[in-house]
């Protein structure tokens, strides 16, 4: 099975931080990889206590792309499997196309094993649904630019004027000019934001605030990185209920009932 073949690569996501929130293929990979590359700065040490004593393991957090890359090929050429571990999803900010592309012309095989993305384990630090009927449909993952330019269209200003929750990565460096942008575009100063530290880890901090208080929030608690901001009004609560679980709503596995229960 493709899965299981020895010298290949697997992405696998850590999770946001608690070490018991990787996949269970995650987890197994983990144990039996030959060698792990993983995101030292971001991912929680305490995943690799699962792996073999005599599992070579590499921080990426100090390595190029180029380094990475030499060190899943010098495996592949040994018939050794490999684990690349990213933190949270890899599909989101995670730099692993730039790694399938170039394991695609080295003719090296991969795949990818989902995790729990760090927007997810903040929603769940936030105990809310990020969305809800009537208030928000739309979920925008984004980020400030920064290093990274923002594509056209895609800037704060733009996006943030479409409505909708809000969840911004990477940029909890720079809650003034995310505060301004925000408000540039529309956004009340009194809507319900969040800034979650760590989310899913011993040391998270949930900081409930508003837009319009989102730079001073962040300064009061010296917040800096590895924290996500959440903007919406489904912070607020108390939402409408929904159709789906409403007994006059007819779905493909329950008919409907005279009136509500
Ligand atoms: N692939 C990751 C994101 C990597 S980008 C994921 O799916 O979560 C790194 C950014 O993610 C950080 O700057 C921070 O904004 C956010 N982040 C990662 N882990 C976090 C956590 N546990 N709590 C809050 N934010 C986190």
């Amino acid at each position: 099975m493709g899965r299981w073949e020895a010298g290949m690569v697997h992405f696998v996501g850590a999770g946001s931080g608690a070490p018991d929130l990787i996949t269970l293929r995650g987890d197994a990979l983990l144990r039996r990889a030959d060698v792990v590359i993983w995101a030292g700065s971001l991912v929680n040490p305490r995943l690799l206590e699962v792996c073999r004593d005599d599992c070579e393991i590499f921080d990426s957090a100090t390595m190029t792309l180029e380094e990475v890359l030499d060190r899943m090929r010098a495996a592949e050429e040994r018939g050794l499997e490999v684990v690349r571990l990213h933190t949270g999803d890899p599909c989101m900010y995670g730099a692993i196309q730039e790694q399938m592309d170039a394991l695609d012309k080295m003719g090296i095989a991969y795949d990818v094993v989902p995790g729990v993305s760090s927007f997810c384990g903040a929603a769940a630090a936030l105990r809310t649904e990020l969305t809800a009927p009537g208030i928000s449909q739309t979920v925008t993952l984004t980020r400030l630019a920064g290093r990274t330019p923002m594509p056209e269209g895609e800037d704060m200003a733009a996006l943030a004027s479409r409505g909708g929750t809000m969840v911004i990565f990477l940029s909890a460096g720079h809650l003034d000019r995310l505060q301004q942008e925000l408000l540039a575009a529309g956004r009340d100063a009194d809507e319900p934001a969040a800034i979650v530290y760590k989310a899913t880890w011993p040391d998270e901090k949930v900081m409930r605030c508003t837009v319009g208080t989102l730079a001073q929030t962040g300064t009061d608690n010296a917040v800096r990185s590895t924290a996500l901001v959440v903007v919406g009004r489904v912070l607020a609560g108390d939402v409408p209920r929904s159709c789906l679980y409403d007994p006059s709503f007819e779905t493909a596995f329950r008919p409907a009932h005279q009136g509500r229960g």
